[in-house]
C-alpha cells in the first residue's frame, strides 16, 4: 500500500466519523442524500408488501401522535413532512426511515396504552433516524465493498443483498431478515427519545409503563423492541436517571401549550 493512499483512506475515515446527538463517535460513510433515497425506496417496498389499515379512527390517531412528537424534527434533506403509514399487522412493531417515513403497525396499538405511551414509540424511532443509526449500521455491514450501490440494490429486483440493505434500515422484519440495532444504538434512541417524547408535551414516566408492555410481551414482541435492547433493568435504570432532565422538558413545553391531547378512539 503507497503512502499516499494510507493518507487517502485517513481522509475518508476521518471525514465519515461523525457524532451521534448523544456525543457518541460513529461511522457514517453514506451521504446524507443516499440514506434519504433509501429510505423512501423501502418505505415504498414495506408498502408492497404489508396492507394498510383503513381504519379511519386509527390512522387519525396515529398521525395525531406522529406530528405533536415531529413537529421541531426536520423530516429529512427533500420531505418537509413526515408520511406516517399504519400498516394492518398483529406484531407490535414500529419504524422510522431516513426521509421522513414513519410506520406503525395496528399490533402496536395494544401495547402501547397512551397517546403518551404510542409517543414514547414514535419518539424512539425517530430518535434512531435523528442520530444516524441506519448510516452507521450500512457503513459498518458495506465499508468493505468498495462501490457497493446501495439505492441500485435497493430498487433492483429481489436478492440476498436487497434483503440485508432493507435489514439495515430496520424493516427486515418484512422479508424475514431480522437485523437489530446494537445495544449502545438502542440506548441512544431510548434517551433521545425521551427528550422527544417530553418536549413536544408527552409525559415522559409513560415510557417506563411502555417498556414494562413491551417486556411483558415476551416472546412474541419483535426483535426491534426486545432482543438487542439493554436489559429490562437497565434500561429502566437508564430512563429514570434522565427523568428529571425530561421533566423540565416536559413541563416547559406544557407551558408553550403543547398538550397534545390525541384519541384512540
Ligand atoms: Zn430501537
Amino acid at each position: 500500500m503507497t503512502k499516499a493512499w494510507v493518507a487517502a483512506l485517513a481522509a475518508a475515515f476521518l471525514f465519515a466519523c461523525a457524532t451521534s446527538p448523544l456525543g457518541r463517535r460513529q461511522l457514517n460513510l453514506f451521504p446524507e442524500s443516499e440514506m434519504t433515497a433509501m429510505g423512501v425506496a423501502a418505505f415504498r417496498q414495506v408498502k408492497e408488501k404489508v396492507p394498510l389499515s383503513n381504519d379511519r379512527v386509527a390512522n387519525n390517531y396515529v398521525r395525531c401522535v406522529a406530528d405533536a412528537v415531529t413537529r421541531d424534527i426536520r423530516a429529512g434533506e427533500t420531505a418537509n413532512q413526515w408520511e406516517v403509514a399504519v400498516f394492518e399487522n398483529k406484531s407490535a412493531n414500529a419504524f422510522a426511515l431516513p426521509g421522513g417515513k414513519i410506520g406503525v403497525y395496528t399490533g402496536m396499538l395494544k401495547v402501547a396504552q397512551t397517546q403518551h405511551q404510542l409517543a414514547a414509540v414514535v419518539a424512539h424511532e425517530v430518535a434512531h433516524v435523528l442520530a444516524r443509526h441506519a448510516n452507521e449500521r450500512a457503513s459498518t455491514q458495506f465499508a468493505t465493498q468498495t462501490g457497493f450501490d446501495l439505492l441500485g440494490v435497493l430498487s433492483g429486483t429481489p436478492s440476498a443483498s436487497k434483503n440485508a440493505l432493507l435489514a439495515v434500515l430496520g424493516v427486515g422484519a418484512q422479508v424475514g431478515v431480522i437485523l437489530p440495532f446494537d445495544r449502545a444504538q438502542e440506548s441512544e434512541a431510548d434517551l433521545l427519545g425521551l427528550d422527544i417524547m417530553a418536549g413536544a408535551g408527552f409525559d415522559p414516566r409513560e415510557s417506563i409503563q411502555l417498556w414494562r408492555n413491551m417486556a411483558a410481551q415476551g416472546k412474541a414482541a419483535p426483535p426491534e423492541f426486545i432482543s438487542t435492547h439493554p436489559s429490562h433493568q437497565t434500561r429502566m435504570a437508564d430512563l429514570n436517571a434522565r427523568m428529571a432532565h425530561a421533566m423540565q422538558l416536559y413541563e416547559r413545553a406544557r407551558l408553550q401549550g403543547r398538550r397534545p391531547a390525541c384519541s384512540p378512539n
